[in-house]
């Protein structure tokens, strides 16, 4: 038996999404159908239309995903049908080293082709071909088949199409600042790359009480959205070199932590030579294949660590929950970060307005 879908499907790189119906395969045993409410607009869907990230097409993208529970496998023991689900395109199994050694957003499952279900299949069929998934959650679709693994449950009366964003550019921006850097009140810290993920690091950082929060970006609009979200000082890279403004507005050599949030050899080398001795630096933005770092390795030498993040470098499946509370307690600014609330027929557009740095964050909504 097969339901009915409608999905973006990404046929070749650079050339539009195709809005179509699909059909969407039963769950297998340890498997959730979805109904998705919304999916917002990453870029790291932008990659692979751009095919700065290569991956197998076609494809059905989306990774920010929230949504409800319509049928589950005869295995699935976390979820029943209603419950509301945020997508996790890191599972967390719960059993393989990296989770029981308390680093789940690095689980083994991760090891596995991410465009197919455990079992090597798609879930995803159109016109008797298969289409991928993406990171196997492909919320770019009015339903889809994800993991058991690949869902967290949230309480029922956060709106959805809200809430969505925490499944990827909230977390991944926010988390960094309390389980990587463990950023302690009065530190100083700069976000390079001030778009709808860099505005959670500098949101995060303001929440722990960090003292100076130095926002570096090329783009004017994105300095000011920086001082809204609690930058208390903007460097305009464009005009003036920012590792020396930063230095400068920090003083004692740099600032304690800087966060990368880019994605690109330059806006990293800048992130590290920001920091003082002893400093760290925490890359965030997702670079495309290939990029290579060069820098000295003496500033390794003087202590300073060079490190990244992934979803938000904690656990998943508290984090989300977490950040959904403090926003519904008013302590977590959400819905300021949605700048355009589009259906799915417009999800082209929405990757230009991403690609134009037009928006802090889009959200595709299915009504
Ligand atoms: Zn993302
Ligand atoms: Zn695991």
């Amino acid at each position: 038996m097969t339901t009915q879908a409608t999905a973006a499907v990404l046929y070749q790189v650079k050339q539009p999404l195709v809005v179509e119906d699909v059909e969407v395969l039963e769950p297998g045993t340890h498997e959730v159908l979805v109904r998705w409410v919304a999916n917002g607009v990453c870029h790291s869907d932008l990659h692979v239309i751009t095919g700065d990230y290569p991956h197998p097409l076609p494809v059905v993208l989306g990774h920010e995903a929230a949504g409800i529970v319509e049928k589950v496998g005869a295995a699935v023991e976390s979820v029943k049908p209603g419950d509301h689900v945020c997508s996790s395109y890191i599972p967390s199994c719960g059993k393989c080293g990296y989770c029981i050694g308390g680093q789940p957003t690095l689980c083994a499952l991760r090891d596995k082709p991410r465009w197919f279900m455990l079992d090597g299949t798609p879930r995803f069929r159109k016109g008797g071909q298969g289409l991928h998934h993406f990171l196997q959650v492909s919320g770019y679709a009015t339903r889809s088949v994800v993991l058991e693994e690949g869902v967290i449950p949230v309480r029922k009366d956060a709106p959805l199409e809200v809430v969505c964003l925490v499944s990827c550019g909230v977390l991944a921006g926010a988390g960094p600042v309390w389980n990587r850097a463990k950023v302690p009140p009065g530190a100083s810290v700069a976000v390079f790359g001030c778009g709808g993920v860099g505005l959670n690091t500098i949101q995060a950082a303001r929440l722990v009480g960090a003292a100076k929060i130095i926002a570096v970006d090329v783009l004017p609009k994105k300095l000011e959205w920086a001082q809204e979200f609690g930058a208390s000082h903007v460097v305009d890279a464009s005009r003036e070199d920012p590792v020396a403004r930063v230095q400068a507005i920090a003083g004692g050599g740099g600032v304690d932590f800087a966060f990368e949030v880019v994605g690109t050899q330059r806006t990293i080398e800048q992130a590290l030579l920001s920091t003082h001795r002893g400093g760290m630096a925490v890359v965030i933005g997702i670079s495309p294949a290939g990029t290579r770092l060069s820098i000295d390795p003496m500033l390794l030498v003087q202590q300073r660590i060079l490190t990244g993040s992934s979803f938000g470098a904690g656990h998943q499946r508290t984090d989300v929950p977490m950040l959904i509370d403090l926003f519904m307690d008013g302590k977590y600014r959400l819905r300021e970060l949605i700048s355009r609330r589009l259906p799915l027929g417009e999800i082209n557009h929405a990757f230009d307005l991403l690609q134009q740095g037009e928006v802090k964050r889009s959200v595709i909504a299915y009504d």
